[in-house]
């Protein structure tokens, strides 16, 4: 294998809609159909790797027309380039392309994926493979009526999961009565209560003073109150020591370097599609550092970026919570291969890459040399 065979000499991008069984309803928006897109990079010796292009507009502002836009431009500058200057690659795209963490993740993903088939490594193995074996995630109930909860809830909890991830942020006296319930429907479960940016200081302590009245068990409270009141998520923990961790407010490296100085956080959670997937790295280093618990999560996303996280925790080791669920709130799936899920475990694989393959990649747009 000569130094050539790593050369990007393609990059070619389809758009996929997938649509979502149950509403996606957060607190600053909602999606019905993801609208993600694939990366499909070739090298010199044939080799592919794939990617995830997967914007949540209401989340980061990016749709998918500016992420596809901001892939091509940046597609072009990798085209020529290896492989192995991974790191330098990611640095430059993160420089070109600040605002466009989704389609840096897409370019990133796929880059890595077909480095690591080409080395005939799992893509795990790239970061150490420091902690391989079948992991449980949470599963996420969007918010709904107190009785669709109930139903979401029942229906998970009878395929064994035990972690629910509630959105909430509409109505405080409504969530608490969904957290509630849940908690006297389904015995032993755990909360990770996701706000979005939707309570206000108040709203957020009368939330927690009801849960602990009635025993609920919170693992985290997630991004209770605005992305910039850093100084409300601090106070928050001092005042309850409920664990706070920070999603909207740590979008990249710089946002979580001001987390750690005021103290806003004990978890960060990382979104390769949120921050980039290298830049993403570089954070669960500093996350880690600095004291932080690590959760991995994503957008709307199918196995493919989903993959790529798993990978991470397995390959660096040291993430305790996964939120990785969302290709089991899609309708269809479009990958063949990759990691599976028995119940609420991913089960590792073995091959190279993210060792899966898109039957029905049709490209879109292409970037030959
Ligand atoms: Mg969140």
């Amino acid at each position: 294998m000569s130094a050539s065979s790593f050369t990007i000499t393609n990059i070619e991008l389809c758009p996929l809609d997938l649509p979502i069984t149950d509403p996606f309803v957060v607190a600053t928006g909602q999606l019905q159909v993801a609208q993600n897109a694939f990366v499909r990079l070739t090298l010199h010796d044939g080799t592919i790797g794939y990617g995830e292009i997967a914007p949540f507009p209401a989340i980061t502002g990016e749709d998918r027309e500016s992420s596809l836009k901001k892939a091509r431009t940046l597609g072009q500058h990798l085209l020529e380039q290896s492989t192995l200057h991974y790191q330098r690659l990611g640095g430059e795209l993160s420089e070109l392309a600040p605002d466009a963490p989704a389609a840096r993740c897409g370019l990133e993903t796929a880059l890595l994926d077909a480095l690591t088939r080409a080395i005939h490594v799992p893509l795990w193995a790239l970061w150490g493979g420091a902690d391989v074996r079948a992991r449980e995630t949470d599963v996420t109930i969007p918010i709904a009526s107190l009785e669709r909860s109930r139903e979401l809830a029942r229906y998970w909890y009878e395929r064994g999961f035990r972690r629910f991830k509630l959105k909430v942020g509409h109505d405080v006296d409504d969530d608490i009565r969904r957290v509630e319930a849940l908690h006297r429907d389904c015995t032993g479960v755990a909360f990770v209560i996701d706000a979005n940016q939707g309570y206000t200081y108040e709203g957020a302590a009368t939330l927690i003073k009801s849960v602990n009245r009635f025993g609920g068990n919170i693992l985290l409270l997630e991004q209770p109150l605005a992305k910039d009141d850093l100084e409300g998520h601090a106070k928050l923990r001092r005042d309850f020591h409920v664990p706070v961790a920070a999603d909207e407010s740590a979008q990249s490296l710089r946002d979580l370097q001001a987390v750690i100085r005021q103290e806003a956080a004990d978890y960060v959670n990382i979104k390769i599609t949120k921050s980039g997937l290298l830049e993403g790295i570089v954070m669960i280093t500093v996350a880690k550092a600095a004291g932080l618990g690590v959760m991995l999560g994503g957008m709307v996303e199918t196995r493919v970026a989903m993959g790529c996280s798993y990978s991470l925790a397995m390959g660096l080791g040291g993430c305790p919570v996964l939120d990785l669920d969302t290709p089991l709130l899609l309708k269809t799936d479009p990958i063949e291969g990759g990691y599976t899920y028995k119940g609420p475990q991913l089960q590792p694989w073995h091959g190279p890459g993210l060792d899966l393959d898109i039957p029905s990649f049709q490209a879109a747009t292409s970037a030959r040399l």
